[in-house]
């Protein structure tokens, strides 16, 4: 009894530590900014807005200074995203300074932060210090400036939340970040013979966002009302955790959680709440039931999946080779290829999965800056010719 409460004690101390710890982490880092001027304001104080500090050079020339969430090394994925707002129309000119490494997201602008459109080459110049400078017209309307698109973690629940409705799907809150969001998951209700299943997963890396507009629409596929995807959600369950880093993507992070953590390297020591429930929802395809394929949604440089080496064996075999073939041969505008990339010691979900169940544990990697409608319209495309190859592989087991 004694010793029992004694280790209750002791728990609540570590709790109350890591607590601390945390507040230390969130108060050295302040992405969320009001900058007043005479006329002009700037502000980040948003769900997933980052800016670390503003400056007035002159009367219609600013200064915004992006840092990221924790001190290098991190990865160089610099996330900026503020609001200008004006009294009077003007044009004004913002540098976009970084404290580390240098721009990399062509600036995207908005009125509403639902329709996202390019920035033209002639209002954004990239200076030889890696410093992005913006023209802007400015005035009373709020124009949204952001790296991608912005998709808030509110933008995943209420997507996720319309799915199950619309498609009579679980939607169960695993567990909670380390900032007490829920991480939830999506998933076909099945029957009890559903003993199948595909696993999916996005937004580890919060400013990764071509990942998860790819992520919807392969989704949806799979929901779609084809013989198809009908035949698919019959023979296979499919489970959806599209917000893993919920507190990362509301910070504006460039790639931690709140933990500090790169979330995609934490898939074996589990150190992190956020991994942590990963591990324990893919415990049950350990005993009776089957995974046969997990998808981990991801940006980078280009289009790109990154799969198993070709002599790494995988159940399904071949999956992978097999599916960029097929789906080679029917998308167009959308170049991408297969990195086939051995097991090595980074605790990635790709490494984890692979290494763990055997299946083939596939990071789909898409471009920063790959036309949207490709993304979308490549996606709807992979979806289709993975139901086909694991409906094939399934029938010839
Ligand atoms: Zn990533």
């Amino acid at each position: 009894m004694t010793s029992s409460l004694a280790q209750r004690i002791v728990a609540g101390a570590t709790m109350w530590t890591l607590l601390a710890i945390s507040f230390v982490v969130s108060a050295q880092d302040e992405p969320r900014r009001v900058c007043d001027y005479d006329t002009l304001t700037i502000r980040s104080d948003f769900s997933g807005g980052r800016i670390s500090g503003c400056e007035q050079l002159s009367a219609n020339h600013y200064r915004l200074t992006i840092k990221p969430e924790d001190e290098p090394p991190i990865n160089t994925s610099p996330w900026y995203a503020f609001i200008v707002t004006s009294e009077v129309e003007q044009s004004v000119t913002v540098d976009l300074v970084y404290t580390y490494f240098k721009h990399r997201y062509w600036p995207k602008y908005s009125r509403d932060s639902r329709q996202w459109s390019r920035f033209d080459s002639e209002n954004v110049t990239i200076l030889d210090d890696g410093s992005a400078r913006l023209t802007l017209t400015v005035n009373e309307e709020p124009l949204f400036v952001a790296g991608q698109e912005i998709l808030p973690y509110e933008f995943h629940t209420a997507w996720a939340k319309k799915m199950a409705a619309r498609h009579d799907l679980n939607f169960v809150e695993l567990g909670l970040s380390r900032h007490q969001k829920p991480i939830y998951k999506i998933e076909t209700k099945g029957s009890d013979q559903t003993e199948d299943y595909i696993f999916i997963v996005g937004r580890q890396h919060p400013p990764e966002v071509t990942g998860a507009l790819a992520l919807v629409p392969y989704t949806e596929t799979l929901f779609a009302e084809t013989a198809l995807a009908k035949r698919f959600r019959d023979t296979f369950g499919i489970v959806i955790v599209p917000a893993l880093n919920p507190d990362g993507v509301e910070q504006g992070h460039w790639r931690h959680s709140m933990g500090s953590k790169d979330l995609n390297r934490d898939w074996g020591p589990f150190t992190q709440p956020e991994t942590r429930l990963m591990r324990e929802e893919l415990e049950r395809f350990r005993t009776d039931e089957r995974l046969w394929l997990f998808l981990d949604f991801h940006s980078t440089a280009r289009n790109v999946l990154y799969t198993q080496a070709d002599d790494e064996a995988t159940n399904p075999a071949h999956f992978a080779a097999n599916w960029t073939k097929v789906v080679k041969a029917r998308v167009k505008n959308y170049a991408f290829e297969r990195a086939p990339r051995p097991v090595t010691a980074l605790p990635t979900s790709k490494n984890y999965v692979y290494t763990t169940f055997g299946v083939p544990a596939i990071t789909y990697e898409v471009g920063d800056e790959t036309n949207r409608k490709s993304i979308e319209d490549a996606a709807v495309v992979f979806a289709e010719e993975m139901m086909r190859l694991l409906l094939d592989a399934k029938a010839n087991q």
